[in-house]
């Protein structure tokens, strides 16, 4: 019977990524996927003729964050990114862009001017206990907020907490609000790597998407490449509360998301054996420590990482302690429903590049994704994404009723030239970032099982959160004198 240096359990990007990292240490590794393909929430995928992805996706903290740090190490193929754009606000009259600094609030109309001075006032606020290194995870953005705003401000500040969090803003942290609008800056030098992983063997030369022809001309997005590849000076916190950017440093993969995870793939040695279709049904352990999983067959190793949801471990590993799976337990979740819509022909609301939020009622967040690269839908049509939180007590087809509604009350003409049309539902992150909601230690109580994945780092969201607990994973493998 083959034996592996390391198992992984799932073949999401944090599962992928942590493959990815461990062989080029030096492990011989297997990945067990129980669905039929890989990437988990980070694929793309056609459908009649147009290439959606597993939700509306901006790549955030490109230029020195720590999926940066993950390509620059690990990497043999990169994708290309295209600048992300803007972010807009979308009223029943107008489109404007949402403020994410001082100057920006003075002319943001969409929000009474009463309120809005009292918003810059708050998020001088918290940017200031902020950068005196207050942590501002345990107050709830509503905490936060004055008392005296109008229901339309209320409204505006859920939908921001709610699409960074998952959660309401009585929910949400205002930690994560300073994070995911950018005035805290995600990022994790050569040397904080260096430092904490140790040893790593030298790389061979990346190739930039010789393996994801396109067809879009270099200056679409030599500007964010450039930025890449340039270490740029940091902002001071003055400077940055007066001229903050919410898109800085934030791309989209030219081909779509599948982009990013092909390039992972690409750069996978033959030491990774992966097998889909191929559900972990129960972890083993003997005499206090881990010998393997059982699949459709069993599968030895001394070493398994486990990136499906945290919450699942009680079902397949027997006798884990109470209070272990008691803080499990209290970890959050939430559901998003994206719909996307293919038009027959490319529709003025949508004639920019990056996305826009609209927050009366039901909210959703857009992205015309076609504009980044015209080859994901047929020739002179566009796919445009919505992306909503659900409630996850409510009935689905219900909430996909109210959804269509929502955005025809938004876009009153979109209705007649709708081409295509899917849904997906889904948990967009497996750990929600709330005052309450609790995370996962990578370390386990049973020796060399470790977990990874968006529910053990609370830091920033989606694919940068996954990179950083990659990162953290291999810091621990190492103090664990597991890794070298
Ligand atoms: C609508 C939406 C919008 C998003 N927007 C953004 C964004 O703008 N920016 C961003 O960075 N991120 C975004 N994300 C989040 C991002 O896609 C995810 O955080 C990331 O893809 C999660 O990766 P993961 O590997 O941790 O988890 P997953 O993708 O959930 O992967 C886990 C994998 O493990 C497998 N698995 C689980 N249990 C088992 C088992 N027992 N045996 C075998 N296999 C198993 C699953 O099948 C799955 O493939 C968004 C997600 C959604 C849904």
């Amino acid at each position: 019977m083959k034996r592996y240096d390391v198992i992984v359990v799932g073949a999401g990007i944090s599962g992928l990524l942590a493959a990815l990292t461990l062989s080029k240490h030096g492990k011989k590794v297997l990945v067990l996927e129980k669905r039929q393909h890989l990437g988990g929430n980070c694929n793309s995928y056609m459908v009649d003729g147009y290439q959606v992805d597993t939700g509306a996706h901006a790549i955030t903290h490109l230029i020195e964050g720590p999926l940066k740090r993950l390509m620059d190490n690990y990497f043999d193929f990169l994708p290309v990114f295209e600048e992300y754009g803007h972010y807009y606000v979308r009223t029943e009259n107008t489109l404007v862009k949402v403020p994410s600094n001082l100057k920006d609030f003075v002319t943001f109309d969409v929000l009474p001017r009463k309120d809005r001075l009292l918003l810059s006032q708050t998020l001088t606020k918290a940017f200031t206990l902020s950068s005196f290194g207050i942590d501002l995870s345990d107050q709830s953005v509503y905490d936060f907020l004055p008392k005296s705003l109008s229901k339309e401000t209320y409204d505006f500040v859920d939908t921001i907490s709610a699409f960074l969090s998952g959660k309401s803003m009585k929910e949400t942290s205002a930690q994560r609000v300073l994070s995911g609008s950018s005035f805290v800056r995600d990022s994790i030098t050569q040397e904080q790597f260096d430092a904490m992983i140790g040893r790593l063997e030298p790389k061979k030369s990346q190739s930039t998407e010789s393996i994801l022809a396109s067809v879009l001309p270099y200056h679409l997005h030599a500007s964010l490449q450039a930025r890449m590849t340039r270490v740029t000076q940091p902002f001071t916190s003055l400077e940055r509360l007066a001229t903050n950017n919410v898109n800085y440093s934030q791309g989209y993969p030219r081909k779509g998301l599948k982009a990013l995870l092909n390039a992972v793939l690409y750069s996978l040695p033959e030491t990774v054996e992966i097998k889909t279709r191929c559900e972990v049904k129960s972890i083993l352990v003997q005499d206090g420590k881990i010998s393997g999983v059982e699949a459709d067959e069993v599968y030895n190793s001394d070493l398994v990482i486990y990136t499906g949801f945290a919450t699942e471990l009680p079902r397949l590993i027997m006798d884990l302690p109470q209070e272990y799976k008691a803080n499990l337990e209290d970890i959050v979740h939430s559901k998003s429903l994206t719909i996307w819509l293919g038009l027959e022909k490319e529709f003025s609301d949508f004639n920019y590049t990056g996305s826009e939020i609209w927050f009366k009622d039901f909210a959703y967040w857009a992205t015309p994704i076609s504009n980044y690269d015209p080859s994901l839908a047929p020739k002179d049509k566009q796919l445009i994404g919505f992306s909503f939180v659900v409630d996850e007590n409510k009935n689905e087809e219900e909430e996909i009723k109210k959804a269509y509604d929502t955005i025809f009350r938004a876009h009153p003409n979109i209705e007649k030239y709708i081409d295509m049309q899917h849904e997906q539902i889904t948990v967009p992150e497996k750990a929600a970032v709330t005052i309450n909601g609790k995370f996962a230690d990578i370390r386990t109580p049973v020796r060399n099982l470790y977990v990874a994945g968006t529910d053990t780092d609370k830091r920033s969201m989606g694919i940068t959160r996954a990179s950083y607990s990659i990162i953290e994973l291999l810091k621990i493998l190492n103090e664990d004198g597991n890794l070298h």
